[in-house]
């Protein structure tokens, strides 16, 4: 079965290549993915022709059921986030729209029906590189265990050290033993409010609002802070406000002039209690967490639905531009408006 998709103003190759969700995809080519992992894993083709994505498989599908896994798990299931810069303070736009410009086309790919797949890519991207590393790393455990969380959790750590010896993959066991745990382990205000978990923890998970599953991951889980739970959220829930924080975001944004002095990073000890924004925090009746002014996460609050959307820019900039160490500002496309322009023989911003 194949169904078309309007893709307007998309690019599949620059939203799939920095997401999670490719840990489950391999590109055949340009524009074409295949699924190798996960539901529809070896049964699902994504092929971008011009304005049209193409979603083909054989299972049992519907075509309305095919459209809307395909339409998660390419970002299509959100409109172009370049429209949302309308709403955003003026001071910022020129510098989102040149941003915007130049990674055209990008979405957010959700794949909440792979949670279990997705947490433990994500676990395993903890200082490492995602494309040299964290790919090849998931390709050995998708080939051994899949995504079975019991079994990768009793694995002995002989046969873990075939797939790399690297601590990622050997942590990769407690943090899943955790998971396994999570439900006795759940704070009260989730359990009196949602009941406690009756089967896997992953659709439990994918059931609470994503203010709370990120409370939960990171309060009952060993080895996922801040930054892991808001990538493995805005990998699997419709939660594109989710921005994972870490020190090169923080340095871009600041760079950008997007933040004002350099913020604080998100902390564990109070991600695990607290709440960043003042809505959920109301409706769910948890405190405002008080370093929400002082924290990036909270600095860059007012992103809104484009949240997500500029941390994967960012990255993305990051790698090819905008780099910790030795930024390339003479050849970065958003030099004119960016407020650290090189100065004449300089490498970096000043
Ligand atoms: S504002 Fe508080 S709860 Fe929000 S990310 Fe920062 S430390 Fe965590
Ligand atoms: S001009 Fe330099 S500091 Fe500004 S965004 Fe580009 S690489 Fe980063």
């Amino acid at each position: 079965m194949e169904v078309e998709i309007e893709a307007e103003g998309f690019d599949l190759d620059l939203t799939l290549s920095p997401s999670f969700v490719s840990s489950l995809y391999r590109r055949a080519g340009p524009g074409h993915w295949v699924k190798i992992a996960g539901s529809l894993g070896g049964d699902l083709e994504l092929e971008q022709r011009g304005e049209i994505l193409m979603a083909r498989s054989g299972a049992p599908l519907g075509d309305e059921e095919l459209m809307g896994i395909a339409e998660l798990e390419t970002g299509l299931w959100h409109g172009p986030y370049e429209e949302g810069l309308r709403s955003l303070p003026e001071s910022a736009r020129p510098i989102l729209e040149a941003l915007g410009g130049v990674y055209a086309g990008l979405r957010l790919p959700i794949a909440p029906s792979d949670f279990d797949w997705i947490l433990i890519a994500v676990a395993l991207s903890k200082r490492a590189d995602y494309e040299k590393r964290v790919l090849a790393w998931c390709r050995g455990i998708w080939g051994k265990y899949g995504a079975d969380i019991r079994r990768i959790s009793s694995a002995p750590l002989s046969e873990l050290k075939r797939i790399s010896p690297s601590p990622q993959v050997l942590g990769l066991k407690r943090t899943l033993r955790s998971l396994l745990g999570l439900g006795e382990r759940l704070p009260r205000a989730i359990i009196e409010r949602f009941g406690a978990p009756r089967g896997p923890i992953g659709p439990y998970l994918l059931g609470l609002p994503p203010e709370l599953a990120r409370i939960a991951l990171i309060s009952g889980c060993w080895g996922i802070g801040p930054k892991t739970a808001d990538s493995i959220i805005l990998s699997t829930f419709k939660a594109p406000r989710f921005i994972p924080c870490d020190s090169h975001l923080r340095a871009v944004a600041a760079r950008l002039g997007l933040v004002d002095r350099s913020p604080g990073m998100p902390r564990g000890d109070l991600c695990s209690r607290f709440i960043c924004d003042p809505d959920p925090q109301v409706r769910y009746g948890i405190g405002p967490c008080p370093r929400a002014r002082s924290c990036i996460r909270g600095r860059l609050a007012w992103l809104g639905d484009l949240g997500g959307w500029f941390q994967t820019i960012a990255y993305l900039h990051g790698k090819s531009y905008c780099r910790s160490r030795g930024p390339k500002c003479p050849e970065c496309p958003i030099r004119r408006v960016c407020p650290n322009p090189p100065r004449a023989g300089a490498r970096g911003p000043h």
